[in-house]
């Protein structure tokens, strides 16, 4: 346990030092699943109550022993209010016998070194309680109205359409293991605060097509769990050899990668949806699984303009029933790197090298830096044994035209 916040702690220091905003991200599939993912901001309070507040979280986690598989994801959203405002919201879901989801959100002024509550950015906060309290009836009906007299506006997020406001779980009576929220329209509120807009990315950004030919020996390689520090230059050495992968991004990581996330498909590379927040899909409803994939879709959309066609399962498992919930090809691999588990550039290469054959599909993981430092070697001995490099899309079609 101490190991692991030590873990957290050493990486965040790491990153502190650097001016580029960056996302930390912790991934475990033993006996336990993780997916951990939350902001650095360069803003040392902010940052370390950030950090703070997820190492307790996989602490408290970690205390259960009671169930098998216990799951824990962390995801986060990140808003630059403005100029001097960040908003940054820690969403946390534990799954043992059942589903306890929370939520803690983090507003902070960089220019007066102050975290700010929502007296803060609201002018008529009692005009507001009043509404909220109606609202929150009409959406809830079963609410605790011991709970609504005293409630509180401690959780909230501001995006450019909406504050929402969040309710803990456990403080308001309902049965369903979703967080509960109010969307209020910014429109409808007398803000103390200037809110800037993110500008929309219209632009399409079509995958350059290869020069592939029937008979020719293809490969695809694939990236998952990014994008991440490393991914820049993963494809730097693609670009290099005039390669190109398909990069299973997971959603609430791109925010702060649109430049590469538009450089995979300027390469030739293409974007794979790898879920929102690398939940275990198969303890999702179908309606919780559809809004995790359209999120992640229009995320990727809204910061290239491209719409992914092609999905892998998060820990690669899906039921045919899953399947059936969406339009998007899930793609496994028959080449498995482990690059997360040897994390050795030999033994990834051993791993790959020997089993890759025309078709193969290769997984590996753009969050740590071990399948980077075999991508070079890698990349060279393929070529050498005149494997061309596709997108697994186009391997996809290469095989249907194949079948014909
Ligand atoms: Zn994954």
């Amino acid at each position: 346990m101490l190991r692991k916040a030590f873990l957290f702690t050493v990486i965040f220091l790491f990153l502190v030092g650097c001016n580029n905003k960056e996302i930390i991200s912790y991934t475990r599939n033993d006996n336990k699943l993780v997916s951990i993912n939350y902001p650095v901001t360069n803003v040392g309070v902010l940052d370390e109550a950030i950090s703070t507040y997820v190492n307790r979280i996989y602490l408290e986690f970690n205390e259960n022993k009671s169930v098998k598989k216990p799951e824990l994801n962390i995801s986060y959203t990140y808003k630059e209010v403005n100029d001097d405002i960040i908003n940054v919201s820690i969403q946390s879901e534990i799954v043992t016998d059942r589903t306890i989801n929370k939520i803690k959100t983090f507003t902070y002024n960089k220019q007066t070194n102050k975290f700010l509550t929502m007296e803060d950015l609201i002018n008529d906060i009692n005009v507001l309680d009043y509404d909220i309290k109606n609202l929150l009836l009409e959406k809830y009906g079963n609410i605790n109205m011991e709970y609504l007299s005293k409630v509180s506006y401690d959780y909230f997020t501001i995006d450019d359409e909406n504050l929402t406001i969040y309710f803990n779980q456990s403080e308001i009576k309902n049965s369903s293991n979703e967080l509960i929220y109010l969307d209020i329209p910014l429109n409808s509120l007398k803000l103390l605060i200037d809110i800037d807009k993110t500008e929309d990315t219209d632009i399409y950004l079509s995958i350059k097509k290869k020069d592939i030919s029937m008979d020719d020996k293809v490969v695809a390689l694939t990236f998952d769990d990014g994008p991440s520090q490393y991914t820049d230059k993963i494809l730097k050495l693609l670009k290099k050899y005039d390669a190109c992968a398909t990069f299973f991004v997971v959603g609430n990581k791109v925010n702060f990668y649109d430049d590469t996330l538009r450089e995979m498909l300027k390469q030739g590379s293409e974007i794979g949806n790898h879920s929102y927040s690398h939940k275990l899909l198969t303890r999702l409803s179908e309606k919780e699984f559809k809004e995790d994939l359209n999120k992640t879709q229009e995320i990727i959309k809204k910061l290239t303009g491209f719409t992914p066609k092609v999905f892998r399962p998060t820990y690669g498992g899906y039921t045919n029933k899953i399947k059936k919930y969406t339009d998007l090809s899930f793609v496994l691999w028959d080449v498995d790197s482990r690059d997360w588990s040897v994390k050795k550039k030999d033994k990834i290469l051993k791993n790959v090298l020997p089993n890759v054959k025309s078709g193969s599909i290769v997984l590996m993981h753009d969050n740590h830096e071990y399948s980077l430092k075999a991508l070079e070697p890698m990349i060279k001995e393929l070529k050498a044994k005149g494997y061309k490099f596709v997108t697994v899309s186009e391997l996809l079609e290469l095989k249907n035209l194949r079948q014909e």
